[in-house]
């Protein structure tokens, strides 16, 4: 079922989002993003006739807790949605049950925080850090046996579920996934959001338009090895930016100086060589940076080859020769995948190479090319730069877009599909 062919009139949607936004300390949001990003879902059932009992996380609290409490958001919901949106202040209680029943067509409810709940992850609250293992197996058990009811009693609000946390796709909690079964497939479907993440992923990872690069950027390879891996079999260049550029550039006999290296990687980055090779893959390597002699804003920098950094200096992001080397290989892409800085892009003195991409994705782009801007810092670059509205989809999941492209079946994607 697809949200665009049910009609909701009548009927009570239980919608799991990601309202999990940052707040400052006098709990005003400082970015609506994700609570906008819901908005046509709502909307939609709204519109239908229908009523909704939103349920989300709002950070890791360990229990009950003011600080986590999705009453700070109420209001700008209420605001957003212009419908003064209810609240129960426990998701379980007879409260939320009693709301949740006498909700008429166009009415909202917002459930208290499900991570006040141990059962919404599954996972055991409050063990003593000297617990046996023995202990540590029961408590687990005892958890998943009471996430049963926990889980039941969520889905008894609502006629449908409707999922559109893809920020939280990648998690198998009670609300994301494990409730879909109290529905039948006719009932159940991804909200515009999902539908939308889901189609994104499956045009770089299924239905790729040729030539295919993927930028990868970020601190670290050991944290991008399973997307890395994954790709070399799908893409036709890969570009390889970011700190992790000098665990490449060490193992392969260069001079790095104290730039960012995982020396306990150098073996794995040579084997991803010889396998891109194996696969025909262009790999794309830095070939000069942008160096600095701290790691600070205001460092003395100048630019040298990437294999010929001096003592005492590192790299802190690329330089002009390797921008115009990845604008061409970029250019003439026609789909485009980028996750992860080039450089230490929060430093303003840093942030030429993320800004040359991003200008390159977005020139590819205007081109016919489908590009996917995701999983966390290359959001905030493009953000930064004011491209977002040049890229085809920048996606609102960080670590779920990680795992959807490292190959992984999302338990909140499956559990709507099965
Ligand atoms: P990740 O979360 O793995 O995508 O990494 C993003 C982080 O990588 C950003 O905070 C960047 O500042 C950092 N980064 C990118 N290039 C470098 C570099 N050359 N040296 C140190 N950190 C870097």
């Amino acid at each position: 079922m697809t949200i665009d062919q049910f009609n909701f009139a009548g009927k009570k949607v239980f919608v799991r989002v990601d309202f999990n936004v940052p707040l400052d300390e006098n709990f005003n949001i400082t970015d609506d993003n994700r609570m906008r990003a819901a908005l046509p879902t709502l909307k939609k059932i709204l519109a239908d006739g229908g009523s909704v009992i939103i349920g989300s996380h709002l950070g890791r609290p360990k229990g009950p807790a003011d600080k986590f409490s999705l009453k700070h958001i109420l209001k700008h919901l209420s605001d957003l949605l212009g419908v003064e949106v209810q609240f129960a202040n426990d998701c379980m209680g007879e409260e939320a049950a009693v709301k949740a029943a006498a909700l008429q067509p166009g009415e909202v409810l917002l459930l208290e925080n499900l991570r006040f709940y141990a059962e919404e992850e599954g996972k055991p609250r409050g063990l003593a850090e000297d617990a046996t293992d023995e202990e540590k197996a029961a408590a687990k058990k005892a958890v998943k046996e009471s996430q049963k009811e926990f889980t039941k009693k969520l889905a008894s609000y609502a006629d449908c579920y409707v999922n559109d946390a893809f920020g939280t796709a990648h998690r198998a909690h009670a609300s994301t996934a494990l409730i879909a079964k109290y529905f039948d497939k006719d009932h159940k479907m991804f909200g515009y959001l999902m539908e939308k993440e889901v189609k994104a992923v499956d045009k770089v990872l299924n239905d790729i338009k040729r030539p295919f690069t993927a930028i990868m950027g970020g601190s670290k390879v050991s944290s991008k090895i399973e997307i890395i891996e994954n790709l070399l079999s799908k893409v036709d260049s890969l570009i390889i930016a970011g700190g992790m550029t000098y665990t490449f550039t060490k193992a392969m006999g260069g001079k790095i100086g104290i730039s960012i290296c995982e020396d306990d990687k150098l073996d794995l980055a040579l084997d991803l060589v010889k396998k891109a090779k194996e696969k025909g893959v262009n790999l794309v390597l830095t070939v000069d940076a942008k160096i600095a002699d701290s790691f600070s804003n205001d460092a003395n920098t100048k630019f040298c080859p990437v294999d010929e950094i001096p003592d005492g200096w590192e790299g802190l992001d690329i330089g002009p020769k390797t921008e115009e080397i990845f604008a061409d290989v970029i250019k003439k892409s026609k789909t485009i995948l980028w996750n992860g800085p080039t450089g230490v892009f929060e430093f303003d003195n840093f942030t030429h190479g993320s800004r040359a991409v991003g200008k390159a994705i977005v020139e590819a782009t205007k081109n016919g090319a489908f590009s996917l801007v995701g999983g966390g810092d290359s959001v905030a670059c493009v953000n930064k730069f004011g491209l977002a509205s040049g890229v085809s989809y920048v996606s609102t999941g960080g670590g779920a877009l990680l795992e959807a492209i490292e190959g992984k079946i999302l338990p909140g994607i499956a559990a709507i599909n099965e």
